[in-house]
């Protein structure tokens, strides 16, 4: 039997698209290296369960690796690694490259909230003799995944007399734990037959938080007044303080390794840590570029990027001024040549629900980072749509890298539709195209990566400030 290829055999391997196993394509050395990069990224998203403890995670990070706080009367030199921490809910960091910065800088812009449940403002209650606390859901989230797992409290809160105390409770293994309770199933007849989206109500996400009375003694809310006294001793704080404070409910699990061989990290929050961790590290590593590299953590992007910590706000844009006056030059011209992954996750194939994704345009697990060319709803509704130019500049990049990478819609027309911060930084007449990390279980407490899919999405981010 020949070995040689048939001439239709030469042919497809020149002209059809391949797809191909990153694993099978980087080697066994590529693959250890995917492996070590996920334990740093495994470390940082246990540190890093808000955006407030993402933010004070890199910047710490970011410190360690030589970067101080910008300040806009200082010309500095190309090689200079510079940070605004934005209120510590985002954070920008820039190294500044050898080019005019008339030439515009490159951005990854990643973002670092996750979906979760905030405390509402006056949280505290009783209910036959069980204490909660409120919560109002935060980004898109399926209510029912909420119940029945363990949460922990992370966050601020800011006392009378102006002090800030932070809370991170539930993590450590001696910590306890808090949860939402769900029906048991011998009486969940009439909630098993409701849909998904009403059988567990906005107003039903209530967490237990304890249920003895102070002092044991039976009394009129004496199991609130016993959480009070333990918060008070704890932390100094009464039931006024919970109004001037931001805490959040978050799944009480560490991230870890999935399936046999290891390929997969299960953890909360990947979405969009797993493209603000690559993004990061690219950041911290990319050494005297001629762009200048500016990597943008930001803040609200599960809430539609509004507020002035979230991209819609202004302070890119402030930031991207001040940098062009340094150097004598116009905050718009250097926007209108800079460049911008917008590094935010995709929905990964999922052959369990096959019927909401269009397989011939879907990111698969292990297939590479995911460029997005358009996200949005309907007509391509509220996106903003890469332009041929600049996806045939991104891909020339990635495959000079030999960097593994894929395609995706997310799901199929019509079958709903989502965004990133893409739109708000096309705003600034930036060129941006979506690159990020295809993700399975998207927006659930317990979301799961692929190890290379992660190193990918680090090695484009590192061509893209090299470029
Ligand atoms: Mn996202
Ligand atoms: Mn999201």
């Amino acid at each position: 039997m020949s070995e040689e290829k048939t001439k239709a055999e030469l042919l497809k391997e020149k002209l059809f698209i391949k797809k191909e196993h990153t694993s099978a394509v980087i080697g066994e050395k590529g693959n250890r290296e995917a492996d070590s990069f996920a334990e740093g990224y495994m470390s940082y998203l246990d540190a890093s369960k808000t955006e407030r403890e993402s933010v004070e995670t890199a910047l710490e990070m970011a410190k360690a690796g030589g970067f101080t706080e910008f300040d806009k009367s200082v010309r500095y030199p190309a090689g200079s690694k510079v940070y605004v921490n934005n209120r510590g809910k985002s954070l920008i960091l820039a190294v500044i490259g050898h080019k005019d910065i008339k030439e515009g800088v490159s951005i990854a812009a990643a973002h670092v909230d996750s979906p979760r449940l905030d405390l509402k403002p006056n949280p505290l209650y009783e209910d036959s003799d069980i204490a909660y606390f409120k919560t109002h859901y935060y980004g898109g989230i399926k209510k029912y995944q909420w119940t029945a797992i363990p949460l922990a409290l992370h966050g601020v809160i800011i006392k009378a007399d102006g002090e800030e105390v932070k809370v991170n409770i539930g993590e450590d293994a001696a910590d306890p734990k808090f949860v939402i309770t769900d029906l048991l199933p011998h009486l969940a007849g009439n909630q098993m037959r409701s849909t998904m989206a009403e059988g567990i109500k906005g107003e039903a996400l209530n967490i237990v938080i304890g249920s003895r009375p102070f002092d044991n003694t039976e009394g009129a809310e004496a199991v609130k007044l016993n959480i009070l006294n333990i918060l008070y001793e704890k932390y100094g704080i009464t039931e006024a303080d919970f109004l001037s404070a931001e805490l959040e409910a978050v799944p009480a699990f560490s991230a870890c390794d999935i399936g046999f061989d290891r390929s997969l990290i299960g953890s909360y929050g990947h979405d969009d840590r797993v493209c603000a961790y690559p993004a990061l590290m690219a950041a911290l590593d990319c050494e005297e570029p001629d762009y200048t590299c500016v990597t943008v953590l930001t803040d609200k992007e599960e809430t539609g990027s509004e507020g002035n910590t979230g991209l819609d706000s202004k302070y890119l844009e402030y930031f991207i001024c001040d940098l062009a006056s340094i150097y004598g030059a116009e905050g718009r011209d250097v926007l209108s040549a800079s460049k911008c992954l917008s590094a935010d996750v995709n929905a990964a194939f999922d052959p369990n629900f096959p019927e909401v994704f269009e397989r011939r345009n879907t990111s698969f697990i292990n297939q590479g980072v995911c460029i997005t060319k358009y996200t949005g709803a309907r007509g391509k509704g509220g996106t903003s749509d890469a332009s041929a130019e600049f996806m045939g500049e991104i891909r020339r990049l990635l495959d000079k890298e030999g960097i593994c990478w894929q395609t995706g819609e997310l799901g199929k027309i019509d079958e709903g539709g989502g965004g990133t911060v893409a739109k708000y930084i096309a705003h600034l007449n930036v060129d941006v195209v979506d690159l990020g990390v295809p993700v399975l279980s998207m927006h659930a407490p317990f979301e799961v990566v692929s190890k290379t899919d992660v190193y990918m999405a680090y090695k484009a981010f590192l061509a893209f400030f090299s470029r």
